[in-house]
């Protein structure tokens, strides 16, 4: 019998790939190191002794990352929305009151879950380049009373550090209301603090500060925040992002679905890298090759998005000269030297990341020459060599954390 539909005519892989990878200085992914990428190539047994000590390393590595002694340290097979929605769903219920701190599109998409897992959503607008203020919270919390506050760490979208959140999360403790919060980009690159802080809920992706693949994210919950998972009247909807039933997986040896077993490999060798570079040491490079990455930018005669006080570190937002095409600059960038880097969502901006393996000396040279060419090659006024004269002299002032 003939068959209805006919084979496609497709090509190897090796036809689609540029024959030299593109230097991924985006939003995210971001490069990952060889150990990662062996790691991702492995399947092993889902359920096996193996992979129960992999799994008992990484929960390890989640709590010193996280900064938290909480067990419930929960893996998703999923992007970082899939944690996010997983830290969402399990914690909201239908009639829940929940105040959401929207700084952009990220802190939006909590907001957004937040509502359609039935809560109340009262949103708290934080303006355009500025970060989210404790009192304001404080002001928001007395009027509504949430049971939830969700609110980003590092606003990716437009690259906007909520730098008063551990004021925020205490706030929050005070008057009772559980702490969502999205570190997607920012963990690992800057001081995120769980139990200190009184975070219930800390969500992550693998593919930007732990230089892990996409796809296989973590969640931590707070003991507070799973006594009231497990004091839930219904189970969320969500059957895969059930955190009852995941940590049956994460914590009882139970069968939940099939674990991602090569992306958890992945992730644990990305954790094992943070742990051996330790905390203390990826935060100061990550400080130093951004900060000197943004003089360069700020020498090529460039102007950045965010003033100093709230700017995120771990993603660079970049004006665009009148006149000048983003995404032909984007474009140039990409066939001319190879590297990558990202537009943004309806703003006209270009976005660097510094986020794991993106804040390397030499990938900041690479990205700024090429960032540089690029401008000047669609009409910008830059000035290249000033521009990596700084770059070379922030560096080299603070080699040190190299
Ligand atoms: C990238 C990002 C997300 C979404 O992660 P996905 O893996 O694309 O689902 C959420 N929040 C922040 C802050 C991010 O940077």
């Amino acid at each position: 019998m003939p068959l209805s539909c006919c084979r496609p005519d497709v090509v190897p892989l090796d036809k689609i790939l540029p024959d030299e990878p593109l230097l991924m200085m985006g939003a995210g992914p971001v490069p990952i190191p060889q150990a990662v990428a062996h790691a991702n190539s492995l399947v092993i047994n889902h359920l096996g002794p193996t992979m129960a000590r992999v799994i008992d390393q990484v929960k390890q590595m989640a709590r010193y990352v996280f900064q938290s002694s909480s067990p419930y340290m929960l893996g998703v097979a999923g992007p970082g929305s899939a944690a996010m929605e997983m830290a969402v769903c399990n914690l909201v219920s239908p009639g829940d009151t929940v105040l959401s701190v929207v700084n952009g599109y990220f802190s939006g998409r909590m907001a957004e879950m937040a509502r359609r897992a039935g809560g109340n959503v009262v949103e708290q607008l934080v303006p355009a380049g500025l970060c989210a203020q404790p009192d304001d919270v404080e002001r928001a919390l007395i009027a509504h009373h949430p049971k939830v506050l969700t609110i980003v760490q590092g606003e990716t979208s437009n690259t906007t550090w909520n730098r008063m959140l551990p004021e925020i999360c205490r706030v929050a403790a005070q008057h009772d209301c559980l702490v969502i919060v999205d570190t997607v980009c920012t963990l690992s690159t800057m001081p995120l603090e769980m139990d200190n802080w009184g975070v219930d809920a800390v969500i992550t992706g693998g593919q930007k500060g732990l230089s892990s693949i996409p796809g296989v994210s973590l969640v931590a919950f707070s003991t507070r925040a799973f006594e009231h998972i497990n004091n839930r009247e219904h189970a969320p909807v969500q059957w895969c992002l059930d955190a009852k039933l995941a940590n049956g997986f994460w914590n009882e040896s139970k069968y939940h679905y099939t674990a991602p077993t090569s992306g958890i490999l992945a992730l644990h060798e990305a954790l094992r890298l943070v742990c051996a570079e330790t905390l203390e040491h990826r935060f100061e490079r990550h400080l130093v090759c951004s900060e000197a990455l943004q003089a360069g930018i700020e020498a090529l005669g460039l102007e950045l998005l965010v003033a100093k006080p709230a700017r995120l570190n771990s993603v660079i937002g970049i004006k665009v000269p009148e006149g000048v095409n983003p995404d032909r600059v984007r474009q140039v960038m990409s066939d001319k030297h190879r590297v990558e880097i990202a537009g943004s969502f309806g703003l006209s901006i270009l976005r660097i990341g510094q986020m794991g393996e993106q804040s390397r000396a030499h990938n900041l040279f690479r990205t700024l020459d090429a960032l540089g060419s690029s401008m000047r090659e669609c009409g910008a006024k830059v000035d290249v060599p000033h521009g990596m004269c700084e770059l070379a002299r922030h560096l080299a002032q603070r080699s040190g954390a190299l």
